[in-house]
């Protein structure tokens, strides 16, 4: 009695209502979302583009998606857990933008399935580093969006995690305001690698919250290799379809 009139009490301090439609979760619900807002996520699934894993909607005899029959990048392997689809956009926007660092569990859960359902070899990465911000605007959000993802899942698979080999020396104007162009000139060069001795040969997971054109990832594997890296892998909870 005394544990039911304790949770009535958590229950009233701290709400589980759903962060999207604010639906009230009981203890039966995946927290932090409710089953109809969950049943709205576009999960990112096979067959995968073979360079980028973005889900293939035609058949071509590359594997390839229309991005990457049209490019190669520095990376050597990446996956997506979700599509940027339906609710994706509003959940990362808070995540990123409202300091809705509570998502970290739910999205940082969803990775981890998503890598245990496709098989993603994570056990053969050295090391996983969030893709940084820059200075700047790590102190005006107050944390790292990518950072936390990375942490969730560097924990969970016991995974060497490190924050400062990867650094954006350039800030870059917001990705959601840029075309595409934009987007692959404004982030070359953006980033710089300390302790270079720490990276060589080693394979490297780099995680991130979404990927788009991929130029940022591109950016960042082209340096990790450049320094040193035997082998650059790319995770992110997202990718456009
Ligand atoms: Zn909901
Ligand atoms: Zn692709």
């Amino acid at each position: 009695m005394l544990q039911g009139f304790l949770q009535g009490i958590k229950e009233l301090i701290f709400p589980d209502n759903c962060f999207l439609c604010r639906t009230y979760l009981n203890s039966h619900h995946q927290k932090q979302l409710c089953p109809s807002c969950l049943s709205e996520i576009s999960w990112n699934s096979p067959p995968f583009c073979l360079q980028c894993s973005r889900h293939l909607t035609a058949f071509n005899r590359q594997g390839l998606c229309p991005n990457c029959l049209k490019t190669t990048y520095a990376f050597d392997t990446a996956f997506s857990t979700c599509l940027y689809e339906g609710v994706l956009p509003v959940l990362i926007y808070a995540f990123k933008y409202y300091g809705k660092t509570l998502l970290k569990k739910t999205l940082g859960h969803w990775m981890i399935d998503s890598i245990e359902t496709y098989h993603v070899p994570i056990e053969k990465f050295d090391m996983i580093l969030p893709m940084p911000l820059h200075a700047a605007r790590y102190r005006e959000r107050g944390f790292n969006q990518a950072e936390l993802l990375s942490s969730a899942i560097a924990q969970h698979y016991h995974l060497i995690h490190r924050t400062d080999i990867l650094t954006r020396w350039r800030p870059t104007p917001s990705q959601t305001l840029q075309d595409a162009k934009q987007r692959w000139t404004n982030v070359s060069g953006a980033f710089r690698i300390n302790h270079p001795l720490d990276i060589a040969d080693k394979s490297i997971l780099i995680v991130d919250d979404l990927l788009t054109t991929a130029a940022t990832a591109d950016a960042a594997s082209n340096i990790l290799k450049d320094s040193g890296a035997a082998y650059v892998g790319v995770l992110t909870l997202a990718i456009t379809p």
